[in-house]
């Protein structure tokens, strides 16, 4: 693994990119809300870039046709935020306990390991992930990051 300074902006907009005609056939519209500034953060740029493919796919799945997948990038006075929201299925709060955890999937072919993925990579750069989510409305997933400070 290597460390150096991402934009997380980039990796957002390429991590998307991979859903483009999967989104298409699905009828499921994508968005990314940036503002101009970079967003950036102190980080492995392969394990990052699975945090975002690892919540738009579980997206993807929980999402109907017509549903919308949003990642909006922030950057507060420390923190770069991350918020991945869907229009799906949502999640029973009583699970929200169970979602790191390896194994735990309520998919018939699912492997349970994507969050438990995410959750380990968030915490390793030094992040924190929290779900909010309505049933049959949909589920955000938000995540900060330290903000990276230049190096002199
Ligand atoms: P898998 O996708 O293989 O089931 P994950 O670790 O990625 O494993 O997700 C675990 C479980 O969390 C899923 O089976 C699903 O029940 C729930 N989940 C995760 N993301 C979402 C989402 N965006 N909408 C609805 N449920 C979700
Ligand atoms: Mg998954």
């Amino acid at each position: 693994e290597q460390f150096t300074i991402i934009d997380m902006n980039r990796i957002a907009a390429e991590s998307l990119q991979l859903f483009e005609a999967h989104s298409k056939k699905q009828n499921i519209t994508l968005h990314l809300q940036l503002n101009h500034e970079p967003h950036c953060v102190k980080g492995d740029r392969t394990q990052l870039k699975q945090v975002f493919v690892n919540l738009i796919k579980n997206a993807f799945e929980a999402s109907p046709a017509n549903g919308e997948i949003t990642v909006r990038l922030a950057s507060s006075d420390q923190w770069i935020e991350v918020d991945v929201q869907d229009t799906g299925s949502g999640i029973p709060e009583h699970l929200f306990d169970h979602l790191g955890k390896s194994f735990f999937t309520t998919k018939v072919t699912g492997t349970g390991l994507g969050l438990m993925v995410t959750y380990t990579i968030v915490k390793h750069h030094k992040g924190i992930i929290s779900v909010s989510s309505e049933e049959n409305k949909g589920t955000t997933f938000h995540l900060r990051f330290p903000k990276a400070v230049a190096e002199k």
